[in-house]
C-alpha cells in the first residue's frame, strides 16, 4: 500500500535527521569546575545524580520544586534540605542560568536579550509584552544560527554553529524570567507577565528536536513552570517528518512558515521546499494531532512587496488551506542590513487580509516589536562561527 511506504519512508527519514542533528550537539552539562548543571535534566536524569550521591528517589521531587518552582539558583535557599545536605549539593551541582551578556530594551517595552553560554557561544531571546493585558510571550532560540537558508531571514545568513542544548533552551526562559522576578512560578490561571513561548527565535527547533523536545517537557512539567501546551508554540520552516512526532509527543501549537503559495516561488524564499514541497507540508498540517477551532494552526506569511503580496496570491493561499482549522499571521518584512527585500505597503497588506478574513480565517498583522534593538521577527543574529569542516557538514544536511 502506497501509504505504508510513504510512512516507513518518514520514519527512516525522521532518524536521519535525529542523528544528523546530534552531530551538533553542544558540549555537556559539566563545568569547568567539575560541577554538574542540574537544569536541563529530565526527572529520571536527576535520579540518577542523586543515587550518584546516595539519596533517594523523593530528592528529584523536592530539588525539582525548588529550580523550577521557586526558581532558586543557590542550594543555601532550599530551606525543605538539611544544611549538610545543601552543602553536598553545592559540591557537587550548580544550578545554572545562561549569562546575559546584553540587555537591550525597546522604546516599545520589548526586551532582548544576548545570552552567552558555557562555551561563549551565543543566542538571542526576546521578551515581547502584550501592551494592554499583564502577559506577554517570550520567543526563544533552539540553535546557534541555522542550516537552514531562507532569504528573507538575517539568521539564515548565518551558518549553523550548534544545537542549543536543553539546558540553554530552558535556561532562556527561566532567566528571562529573572529579569522580571516572576518567581516562585504563578499556579493555575494566575495571570504570568511572561506567559507564552514561542519557539521562534534563532534556529529551525525542528532540527534540533531531542533537546526542543526535552526542554519543553520541564517547562510543561505541573510542578515546577507548569506552562500548558497551549502557551507553547512551535515555528517550523516546514521539517515534514518531525511534525508528526512533535505532534503526537508535545502536542504543543504549531506554526508553519508557508510566505509562498507556489513551489516556484517557495523553493528560493525557503529552500527547504525543495525537499518538503508545498503539498507534503499541507499534508502533514492536516494531520497534525490536536488542531482543532480552539487550536488552530497558524500560518505564517512574510509580507514582501512585488515578491508574494498580490491578491491572487492571497486567494491560492486560502484555496490551500480550505477545510483547514487554521489561522494566517501576515507579517511585515522586517529589513536588516544588506537584504534586498523591502516590506510590501500597509494597503498591500490591508487587501491581503482582506480577502482571507473573507474567506472565514483570522489574518492578524503582526505589529513589528522592537524594531529600534533589531529584536523583530527575523533579525536575530550572533556572531558565533564554526570551524570550515563542520560548516561543510551543514552544507550536507541541506542537499
Ligand atoms: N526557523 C523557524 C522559526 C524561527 S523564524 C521558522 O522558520 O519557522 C520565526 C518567523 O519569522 C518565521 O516565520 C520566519 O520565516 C519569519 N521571518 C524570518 N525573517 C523575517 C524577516 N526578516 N521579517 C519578518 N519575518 C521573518
Ligand atoms: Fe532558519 Fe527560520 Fe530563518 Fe529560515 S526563517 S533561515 S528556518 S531561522
Amino acid at each position: 500500500m502506497p501509504a505504508e511506504v510513504n510512512l516507513e519512508l518518514t520514519a527512516a527519514e525522521r532518524e536521519k535527521i535525529l542523528a544528523h542533528s546530534a552531530k551538533f550537539d553542544p558540549p555537556g552539562a559539566t563545568a569547568a569546575d567539575g560541577r554538574r548543571d542540574l537544569v536541563g535534566m529530565s526527572r529520571e536524569e536527576l535520579a540518577i545524580e542523586m543515587a550518584s550521591i546516595g539519596e533517594k528517589p523523593f530528592r528529584v521531587k523536592q530539588i525539582w520544586h525548588w529550580i523550577y518552582h521557586q526558581g532558586v539558583t543557590d542550594f543555601a535557599r532550599m530551606s525543605t534540605i538539611a544544611k549538610p545536605l545543601q552543602a553536598k549539593l553545592a559540591e557537587k551541582f550548580m544550578i545554572g542560568r545562561p549569562e546575559a551578556a546584553r540587555v537591550q530594551t525597546s522604546s516599545d517595552g520589548t526586551r532582548k536579550f544576548l545570552f552567552k553560554f558555557r562555551d561563549g557561544q551565543e543566542a538571542e531571546t526576546v521578551y515581547i509584552p502584550d501592551v494592554e493585558e499583564d502577559r506577554g510571550a517570550v520567543c526563544i532560540s533552539s540553535q546557534v544560527g541555522c542550516t537552514l537558508s531562507c532569504r528573507f531571514c538575517h539568521t539564515g545568513t548565518q551558518t549553523l554553529v550548534r544545537n542549543l542544548g536543553a539546558p540553554e533552551i530552558v535556561g532562556q526562559f527561566m532567566a528571562a524570567r529573572d529579569s522580571y522576578n516572576e518567581w516562585p512560578s504563578p499556579k493555575g490561571d494566575t495571570p504570568r507577565l511572561l506567559s507564552t513561548i514561542v519557539l521562534m527565535g534563532m534556529g529551525e527547533p525542528l532540527y534540533n528536536y531531542a533537546n526542543v523536545a526535552k526542554a519543553m517537557k520541564i517547562v510543561m512539567d505541573n510542578e515546577g513552570i507548569g506552562l500548558s501546551r497551549r502557551r507553547i508554540t512551535l515555528s517550523t520552516s516546514g521539517v515534514v517528518p518531525m511534525m508528526d512526532r512533535a505532534g503526537a509527543e508535545l502536542g504543543v501549537c504549531l506554526a508553519v512558515s508557508l510566505h509562498a503559495v507556489r513551489d516556484d516561488l517557495r523553493d528560493e524564499l525557503v529552500p527547504l521546499n525543495r525537499k518538503y514541497p508545498i503539498s507534503e507540508l499541507l499534508a502533514a498540517c492536516r494531520r497534525y494531532p490536536g488542531a482543532s477551532n480552539a487550536r488552530r494552526i497558524t500560518f505564517e506569511y512574510v509580507m514582501l512587496k512585488g515578491v508574494n503580496d498580490s491578491e491572487a496570491d492571497a486567494r491560492e493561499l486560502v484555496r490551500l488551506i480550505a477545510g483547514m482549522p487554521a489561522k494566517v499571521n501576515l507579517i511585515p518584512f522586517n529589513p536588516w542590513p544588506g537584504t534586498k527585500y523591502e516590506r510590501s505597503s500597509r494597503s498591500a497588506i490591508d487587501r491581503f487580509a482582506t480577502i482571507v478574513n473573507d474567506a472565514g480565517y483570522a489574518s492578524p498583522v503582526r505589529r513589528p516589536r522592537g524594531q529600534d534593538i533589531l529584536a523583530a521577527c527575523g533579525q536575530l543574529r550572533t556572531d558565533g562561527k564554526r570551524e570550515r569542516a563542520s560548516r561543510d557538514l551543514d552544507a550536507a544536511a541541506t542537499d
